[in-house]
């Protein structure tokens, strides 16, 4: 049976670096049906809300799980580390409840699934995977956006 998580900020969580929700009326439908696990990563790996926006330099998750690439915050601090935490912690806790599948926040730095802001910092997008997602899909966690589920 599939079990299913997905992104806190869909679900009404003001977990946003701006502290505010992202809720989604679909994907909370399909979260309810589905008994849903609501997950930020970024929260997971400690980082607090409010906080800077971030966004991935150099390539996407996939090459920040390789150490080719970093995620850093609008003021250049590097947060690539509690980055990679909290997708981590995501795919553990996620592991723990047998989740097959996932809906993610569309072009997050963490839950962006097949497009990504770019880098810049200018709302432009690029191809790609943010770190929590790069890191589900190698553990075969099948992954969509809530663009996807309307
Ligand atoms: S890390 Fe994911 S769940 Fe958390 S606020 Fe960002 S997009 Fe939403």
């Amino acid at each position: 049976m599939t079990k299913l998580a997905v992104s806190a900020c869909l679900l009404g969580e003001s977990c946003r670096y701006n502290g505010k929700a992202k809720a989604d009326a679909t994907v909370i439908e399909r979260a309810k049906a589905a008994g849903a696990l609501a997950i930020c990563p970024e929260c997971l790996g400690g980082l607090p809300t409010p906080r800077l926006p971030s966004e991935i330099r150099g390539g996407d998750g996939e090459d920040v799980l390789d150490g080719l690439a970093k995620v850093v915050d609008q003021a250049g601090r590097d947060v690539t580390a509690a980055f990679i935490k909290g997708a981590q912690e995501a795919l553990r806790v996620c592991q723990e409840a047998g989740v097959t599948e996932a809906i993610l926040k569309a072009r997050s730095p963490s839950c962006g699934a097949g497009t990504i802001y770019d880098g810049s910092f200018s709302g432009q997008c690029r191809p790609g995977m943010g770190v929590a997602a790069a890191l589900f899909k190698r553990y075969g966690i099948a992954l969509s956006t809530e663009e996807e589920a309307e």
